[in-house]
C-alpha cells in the first residue's frame, strides 16, 4: 500500500499515519520528523531547517527531497509507505511523481483528512502543550495554515487530475477517521 496523506496542520494526519502502520505493517514517513531528527542530531541540514521550521515556513525543496530519497530508499519502505507531510507544494507533488517512478513503486491513494479551520487552531494548542513543539505558538500555526492555503492546498488538486484523491472528514473521534481511512481502501 502506497499512500500519501494530505491535510491542514493539525488535521490528524500523524495520528492517523499511525494507525495506518498498524493496519498494514508499512512504515510512516513524516518529512517533519525527518527534520525534527536532523535536528535533535544537530546535523548542517537540520541546523539549517531550525530557523525555518520555527517561523512556520517550508524548509527547501531540494533538503526535504534529499531526506525523503534516503528514507525511501531503506528495506522497510519496499512494501509500501504512509507518507506524511510531503508533497507541500506542487515542485514537490511532481519531484515525488519522479521518484516513485523511479523506484517502480507508484502511487495508489491521496488521502486529504479534512478539518475546519477553529477545529486546527484547537488541537494544535493542546498538542503545543502536550509535545512542547518550537513551532506550535499561535501566531507560527496561523502562518502554517496561511502556507498551508497558498502552497499545499494545489497539491489536492494535482492528485484529484491523476484520479487518485480522495476526502475524509477528520472532525469526530480518532477512531472514526480510521475507519473512514480504511473504507476508501477497500473500495
Ligand atoms: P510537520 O511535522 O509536517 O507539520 O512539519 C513541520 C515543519 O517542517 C513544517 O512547518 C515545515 O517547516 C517543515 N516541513 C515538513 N515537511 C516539509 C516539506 N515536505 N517541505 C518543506 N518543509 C517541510
Amino acid at each position: 500500500m502506497r499512500i500519501v496523506l494530505l491535510g491542514a496542520p493539525g488535521s490528524g494526519k500523524g495520528t492517523q499515519a499511525k494507525l495506518l502502520v498498524k493496519a498494514f505493517g508499512i512504515p510512516h514517513i513524516s518529512t517533519g520528523d525527518l527534520l525534527r531528527n536532523a535536528i535533535a542530531q544537530k546535523t548542517s541540514l537540520g541546523l539549517e531547517a531550525k530557523a525555518i521550521m520555527d517561523a512556520g515556513e517550508l524548509v527547501s525543496d531540494d533538503i526535504v527531497l534529499g531526506m525523503l530519497k534516503q528514507r525511501m530508499q531503506e528495506d522497510d519502505a519496499r512494501k509500501g509507505f504512509i507518507l506524511d507531510g510531503f508533497p507541500r507544494n506542487l515542485p514537490q507533488a511532481e519531484m515525488l511523481e519522479n521518484l516513485l517512478k523511479e523506484l517502480d513503486q507508484p502511487l495508489q491513494f491521496a488521502v486529504l483528512i479534512e478539518v475546519d479551520e477553529e477545529e486546527v487552531v484547537n488541537r494544535i494548542a493542546i498538542r503545543a502543550r502536550e509535545e512542547n513543539r518550537s513551532d506550535d505558538t499561535e501566531a507560527v500555526v496561523r502562518n502554517r495554515i496561511h502556507v498551508y492555503r497558498e502552497q499545499t492546498a494545489p497539491v489536492a488538486q494535482f492528485y484529484q487530475d491523476k484520479g487518485l484523491l480522495s476526502e475524509v472528514s477528520g472532525q469526530g473521534d480518532i477512531e472514526a477517521v480510521h475507519q473512514r481511512i480504511l473504507a476508501l481502501m477497500r473500495f
